[in-house]
């Protein structure tokens, strides 16, 4: 057996007290930082005060921290982890074998905790904070439901109120996730609602609409902002998102150097660059510190192509123009995707961080076709048995690609990609793809420039 010629086990796991205890922050080893947050008004950064009516506090301070490299995980994050991680490392024998590639493939598995997904991680830190400050509760907004499904979870352990805007054709489309809301003690409104005022000018102007992201957001910080003891969170984008996210990449890190493996190459999906951004924190901190190199590959839908089509500059983060402006590749705040089943996919732009470390080429990005995309995904739940999210299944068919090669050139890289999450409430998806009804959508020059032409113009924010 090869695993036992080399002694890495299919599952590499942590003990107890192997586990992180402190998020790395990986914009204190950049040099060149991620561009600040602008006031939409003024074109001055976003400071402190002013995020206060959105933002919980210690939330706002991660944020605009660019410079401490570590920060302590409170022990009651630490234990609440200690429920559903470390997640595994697995070696994917069976995938090598199935492709007879010579490369050496891993993955690290977030999908084993009820919401399916990452986004718990980051979850249980941003409830924790608003907990500590007293607060009442949080409001949101979910596409396809995970982020709202991991908060909901989130705030049932802490006893905080969580109120959901849910995309109105998901929260139509996609009951079981809004169940499992439910169930958790979320309050879920479909969105465009009647209950906030964007919501209902929204309506009026638009009778019928199913909805978009960009118009729940604006819901959701509506809802907080107008509340009293309620403060808005968000499931990515965001640095404060990505920090908590690097528990993914501190646990990988742990888990390889245990058994002296070095990945060559490491590959994630990329909506709003979350997962990503925490799987390569620690690695992309020693490259950055000029101690070791990487190659790292961010992989997004051809239907909602930010990195590798989008525009490097300031950008509206929702639809309403509520939120602060961040400098990021962006296809324009208006730019509405086409239907892609990758829900966790659809975001117009990209995590800050992630789009200056691609700016200075120190990220390669690709796309990757739904249908092809859905072909991987197959062929990895057949052989390693875990059923994908189409979001994370953009990493293993960049994986596969990858392994492929290897295969040609006979090189026995290490190859490291993040499963973000499980698909089982995708199986609409899966049905298409089985029934070969599946369209791959890719938007034209011009449905782009549409989008584009929706960015803010000032100086200095030329596209
Ligand atoms: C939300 C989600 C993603 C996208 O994550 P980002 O951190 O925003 O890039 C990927 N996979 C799954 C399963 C998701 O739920």
């Amino acid at each position: 057996m090869k695993n036992e010629a080399n002694k890495i086990p299919y599952k590499i796991y942590l003990e107890e007290s192997e586990m992180p205890t402190q998020y790395y922050n990986v914009r204190a080893d950049m040099k060149k930082k991620p561009a600040p947050l602008l006031n939409p008004g003024t074109l001055k950064p976003m400071t402190f005060d002013e995020l206060r009516p959105v933002f919980c506090d210690e939330l706002i301070r991660q944020e605009l921290d660019d410079t401490t490299a570590y920060f302590d995980i409170p022990q009651e994050i630490q234990d609440f982890y200690k429920m559903y991680r470390p997640s595994p490392l697995v070696r994917a024998y069976c995938l090598e074998e199935k492709l007879q590639t010579p490369a050496k493939i891993y993955y690290k598995f977030e999908g084993n905790n009820t919401s399916g997904s990452h986004k718990l991680n980051s979850a249980i830190a941003q409830a924790y904070y608003a907990k500590q400050q007293g607060l009442k509760g949080v409001t949101t907004e979910t596409g396809a439901g995970q982020w709202g499904t991991a908060l909901s979870m989130a705030c049932a352990y802490l006893g905080l109120d969580c109120k959901v805007y849910m995309v109105k054709v998901s929260y139509e489309q996609k009951p079981f996730r809004r169940e499992v809301m439910r169930t958790y003690g979320a309050q879920v409104t479909p969105s465009p609602s009647e209950s906030t005022e964007i919501g209902r000018k929204i309506l009026s102007e638009h009778p019928g609409t199913t909805g978009s992201l960009g118009c729940a957001i604006s819901e959701a910080v509506e809802d907080a902002t107008t509340h009293e003891g309620y403060r808005y969170v968000l499931g990515s984008v965001l640095s404060q998102v990505l920090l908590h996210q690097s528990i993914i990449g501190l646990e990988t890190k742990t888990a390889m150097d245990k058994y002296g493996i070095t990945p060559d190459v490491i590959i994630g999906c990329a909506g709003g660059g979350s997962n990503l951004g925490g799987l390569i924190s620690p690695f992309m901190g020693e490259k950055l510190r000029g101690e070791k190199d990487y190659h790292f590959i961010a992989v997004e839908p051809a239907s909602c192509p930010s990195l590798t089509r989008g525009k490097y500059v300031y950008d509206f983060c929702d639809t309403g123009m509520v939120c602060p402006l961040a400098k990021m590749y962006t296809l324009g705040s208006g730019f509405i995707p086409s239907p892609s089943h990758a829900g966790g996919l659809r975001y117009h732009g990209m995590s800050s961080i992630l789009s200056e470390l691609y700016d200075q080429g120190l990220m390669e990005a690709r796309s990757a076709e739904q249908t092809e995309v859905f072909t991987a995904a197959e062929e990895f739940a057949r052989v390693e048995g875990i059923l994908p999210a189409p979001e994370s299944s953009h990493a293993i068919k960049v994986a596969i690609d990858e392994a492929l090669k290897c295969k040609e050139t006979g090189e026995e890289k290490t190859i490291l990609f993040g499963l973000t999450g499980t698909g089982y409430f995708d199986l609409k998806a899966y049905e298409q793809y089985n029934n070969g009804t599946m369209k791959d959508y890719i938007p034209t020059d011009e449905e782009l420039q549409a989008g584009f032409d929706g960015i803010p113009k000032f100086p200095g924010n030329e596209i």
